[in-house]
């Protein structure tokens, strides 16, 4: 299974969903692979210093470099990780004109995608090429949706999107559900949200919501997911539990 975290908008824990969502994997057990494509680079930045890297996603995608080449250990055995560095920035112009733009990542993806069990792909808070790559590259869709007063706002052209997808160069691609971040259960308005977020998404919506907590925000600045940064914390329960939903809807 290849799961792409996707949402146009910034901020809204994709990034710490992919991070951690991957991390539960590979300690179920499941030899699993983060695919960076964030010129951001921040889920890379959450495991290993991106400055000492020779080669990244963006050599990948724009040249020959065989994915496998650029795979860097985490700290975590059964964890690999696909880096990005900000040159990621300029995919999109130097893919100018190329006929299989769209296709790169899934065609690169696709002699090593065998010797993984789980693998996800961060993106960037775009619609565009890398967003594109990353959802021609799927199997499965994951949505975070931050807990927020405009939480859906954008909702209906990232479903376009999907759909557009589907329709020409994806057909399997499933969305495989949509999960609340950054939630606040003390506030009457989180639970609001929360009621109208499931009148969208219905039963795609995961029960596991993610609660706002300091040990997720902090837990990158460690190079740790949640599992070393704080296992008995909220995050580590909820991300775990996320995981065991996702490992029983696919
Ligand atoms: P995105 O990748 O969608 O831009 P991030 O995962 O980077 O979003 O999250 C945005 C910011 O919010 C980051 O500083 C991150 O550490 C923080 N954050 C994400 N999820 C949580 C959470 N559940 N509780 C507290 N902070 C969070
Ligand atoms: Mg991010």
């Amino acid at each position: 299974m290849i799961i792409t975290i996707a949402n146009q908008k910034g901020g809204v824990g994709k990034t710490t969903t992919a991070i951690n969502l991957a991390a539960a994997f590979a300690l179920k057990g499941l030899a699993t692979l983060l695919v960076d494509l964030d010129p951001q680079a921040n889920a890379t930045m959450s495991f290993v210093d991106n400055h000492e890297l020779a080669a990244s996603m963006y050599d990948v995608m724009v040249g020959q470099t065989p994915l496998e080449e650029i795979l860097v250990p985490t700290h975590l055995e059964k964890l690999q990780l696909a880096p990005a560095k900000i040159s990621l920035a300029k995919l999109e112009a130097a893919l100018v004109g190329e006929l299989d733009a769209h296709f790169r990542l899934k065609d690169r993806l696709s002699p090593v995608a065998d010797r993984f069990e789980a693998v996800i792909v961060d993106t960037p808070p775009t619609l565009g090429l890398l967003t594109v790559n990353a959802m021609v590259a799927a199997t499965h869709l994951l949505i975070p949706i931050q807990s927020s007063y405009f939480a859906l706002e954008g909702t209906d052209d990232l479903l376009e999107t999907v759909d557009k997808i589907k329709a020409r160069a994806n057909p399997d691609l499933q969305i495989l559900g949509a999960v609340i971040t950054l939630y606040d259960k003390r506030t009457v308005l989180a639970r609001d949200i929360h009621e109208q977020i499931a009148k969208v998404f219905g039963d795609k919506l995961f029960r596991t919501v993610i609660s706002r907590s300091v040990r997720l925000e902090e837990s990158p600045a460690y190079r740790a997911s949640i599992f070393e940064h704080a296992p008995e914390s909220s995050g580590a329960t909820e991300y775990y539990a996320l995981c065991e939903e996702v490992m029983a809807r696919v």
